[in-house]
């Protein structure tokens, strides 16, 4: 079974708190059997441009650190995933190096960055976030962005954004994906999608990978891989069938569903989602639908 996740934040930890302990590992991604960990440079918790500008490059040099010690290839496209090895391919989450100059986006295209977050949870020179003001959409900057992501082939990434941008983007045209969403109709906080914006997206042709964390999962309590199911049979009936997959958060979340605490955890919840969905389900939700997804924008 391939398996493909489109979110992790292992190169930030790796730059920020290379002594702390980590969720993605390589031999995790192994036991896992993960053939694509999507991993993301994240802008980080201060919108301050000249920081983020230090520490962009911070997590370019673990990314290098990581393919050496790992001999992991990075590959520039979900449909370069095999079974049997795992890979490795690059995102970007938060935009706002982009005030800097469309050169960044250059930059990023060269160093193989594949899908890209329009914002984290500020606003920048491209769009709001999900938890700021709810009338603005994307900026005339923000449009330009996109445009030039889309000449490269590069995925829009909506988690993150607020409502207003993802309808601008549907609006333009993007087919878009959430990397690392749920569902608000199961879990009531912002950064989730509510059922219109999941019908919409779905309809665009887009894609929703489902966080594994607690607090989007579930209002209150541990959680547990059943709820994981949950949502994404809530997407399903939202006109996610082949639309969905794995957005793990890991590295970036500080607490996951009992038995879903890191990769090497993926063949449970695969196992969980044959008993669920059926064998050829399943194998949608693992890999196959995320190639299914790039074809789309290819
Ligand atoms: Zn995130």
């Amino acid at each position: 079974m391939l398996i493909c996740d489109t979110h992790c934040d292992t190169l930030y930890r790796m730059a920020k708190h290379p002594r702390k302990k980590r969720d993605v590992t390589p031999e995790r991604l192994r036991t896992g059997g993960v053939s694509l960990q999507t991993m993301a440079m994240f802008v980080g918790d201060s919108s301050e441009i000249g920081e983020i500008e230090t520490f962009f490059p911070r997590m370019e040099r673990a990314l290098a650190r990581w393919k050496k010690n790992t001999g992991m290839k990075q590959v520039l496209s979900p449909l370069e995933a095999v079974e049997g090895e795992s890979r490795i391919m690059l995102s970007v989450e938060g935009c706002d190096l982009l005030s800097r100059g469309m050169e960044v986006l250059d930059h990023w295209e060269e160093i193989g960055v594949r899908m890209a977050a329009l914002t984290w949870n500020y606003p920048n020179c491209v769009a709001e976030p999900h938890c700021g003001d709810q009338e603005r959409g994307l900026t005339p900057f923000g449009r330009e962005a996109v445009r030039a992501m889309q000449r490269k082939k590069i995925a829009v990434d909506v988690s993150h954004l607020n409502a207003r941008g993802v309808e601008d983007l549907l609006e333009m045209g993007v087919v878009p994906l959430a990397s690392h969403s749920c569902c608000r109709a199961l879990c009531d906080v912002s950064r989730n999608l509510n059922d219109e914006q999941l019908r919409h997206i779905f309809a665009a042709g887009g894609y929703v990978g489902v966080n594994f964390y607690t607090a989007f999962l579930k209002a209150a309590g541990p959680a547990s891989i059943s709820d994981v199911l949950a949502h994404m049979e809530h997407m399903m009936a939202c006109g996610g069938e082949g639309k969905i997959g794995f957005g793990s958060d890991f590295d970036g979340i500080t607490s996951a569903p009992e038995g879903l605490k890191h990769p090497g955890d993926l063949p449970a919840l695969a196992d969980a989602m044959r008993e669920r969905f059926g064998e050829e389900t399943a194998r949608g939700i693992a890999g196959e639908n995320l190639l299914r997804y790039w074809e789309r924008i290819a």
